[in-house]
């Protein structure tokens, strides 16, 4: 279970003591600095990496093991942009998504066993997370406003199921079932490079550090005995938070859809696709989760946008550690069971 504590208000906002946590640090800090100096201090990098931020952050007794640690974190998250972004040639995904409609094509074990997972969640889903949406989601270019046109998109909805992934485990191949099928892993690959940089921290003695890349966070231990705050942004009020959750270890993974959209005609199109329509899913705004790891917390983020309020919800009250905040299309607030069971 994640362990959250908030409160919510009677007008419906939630609110936590984080604000109160925040000022008795700050008078602390300064008795607080000299003392805890002697001991370790933070450190911490951030970086446009994965076509998004990555920031890592942690407490460290040893500067010099420290920055280490740092460029270790950096260079995973390379190491996985290059293995899986959908916009390098050289990636393995790319060779997949040149080859594997054809023949079957050898992958890595981390890249075959990230597949193994997002088929996982697409069972868990009912299909509403599938990495095979970017049979009809590469026709979208939503910094220069292109979606396809209703002849491109109808075609283009065929060759979108996640069945058509055919993994074998024991050759290290995939193959795709149907000739048009295009697979993109942006909706998990982030949560996925930010467990592989914690487990590279754990393994260095790290325990009290948090890597976020991009709406997908996750933390280690607490923030020298506070919490770590992770905000969920207000979807129409760029900047401003509906909501503070302080958090220790747990992943936190955040889908909107303000993050990359455009609008036609009083339309919004954005990058969360419903895999039955190949066109963006409109139930809600924003989906918060919060599980144990991130590459989890990730996939259902996407996944739960694309389910809606009810269906959504219904499912992550199913799973055993999960919880989840909805901001729905009129930008009300939605918790699963255990978040409702809040302390007064
Ligand atoms: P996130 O911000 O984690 O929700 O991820 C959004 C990204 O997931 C998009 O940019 C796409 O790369 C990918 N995506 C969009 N729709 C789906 C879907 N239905 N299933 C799986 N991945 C998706
Ligand atoms: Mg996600």
């Amino acid at each position: 279970m994640p362990r959250v504590n908030i409160s919510v208000k009677l007008d419906g906002v939630l609110e936590t003591d984080v604000k109160r946590w925040r000022a008795i640090c700050s008078i602390g800090l300064a008795f607080a600095i000299p003392c805890e100096s002697l001991y370790g201090e933070w450190f911490s990098d951030s970086q446009p990496i994965m076509g998004t931020n990555i920031h890592v952050e942690f407490w460290h007794e040893d500067p010099a093991a420290a920055r280490d640690a740092l460029a270790a974190v950096i260079d995973e998250m390379h190491r996985i942009d290059e293995l899986m972004s959908p916009f390098r040639e050289s990636s393995e995904l790319s060779a997949i998504n040149r080859g594997a409609g054809a023949a079957p094509v050898a992958v890595s074990a981390e890249l075959l066993a990230l597949l193994e997972r997002s088929a996982e969640v697409s069972r868990m889903t009912d299909g509403a997370f599938d990495i095979t949406y970017a049979s009809a989601g590469r026709f979208y270019d939503y910094r220069k406003g292109v979606r396809p046109d209703e002849a491109q998109l109808t075609a283009a909805v065929q060759a979108i199921d996640y069945r058509y992934v055919q993994i074998d485990r024991e050759a290290g191949t995939v193959r795709f079932a149907h000739p048009e099928v295009y697979v993109d892993l942006g909706g998990i690959a982030k949560g996925h490079a930010v467990d592989r940089g914690i487990e590279l921290l754990r393994a260095r003695g790290i325990d009290q550090a948090m890597i976020a890349a991009g709406g997908d966070s996750r933390i280690i231990g607490d923030r020298r005995g506070q919490p770590w705050t992770v905000g969920v942004q207000d979807p129409r009020k760029p900047g401003t938070m509906a909501v503070l959750l302080p958090l220790e270890d747990t992943a936190v993974s955040t889908s909107g859809d303000y993050e990359r959209f455009f609008e036609r005609d009083g339309v919004r199109y954005h990058h969360i696709i419903d895999p039955t329509t190949g066109d963006s899913a409109r139930e809600v705004r924003s989906v918060t989760i919060l599980g144990p790891e991130a590459t989890l917390t990730d996939a259902l983020s996407t996944s739960v946008f694309v389910l809606g309020v009810r269906a959504g919800l219904t499912l992550i009250d199913s799973l055993d550690g999960i919880d989840a905040i909805i901001i729905d299309g009129d930008g009300r607030l939605h918790y699963s069971r255990d978040l409702l069971q809040v302390e007064p």
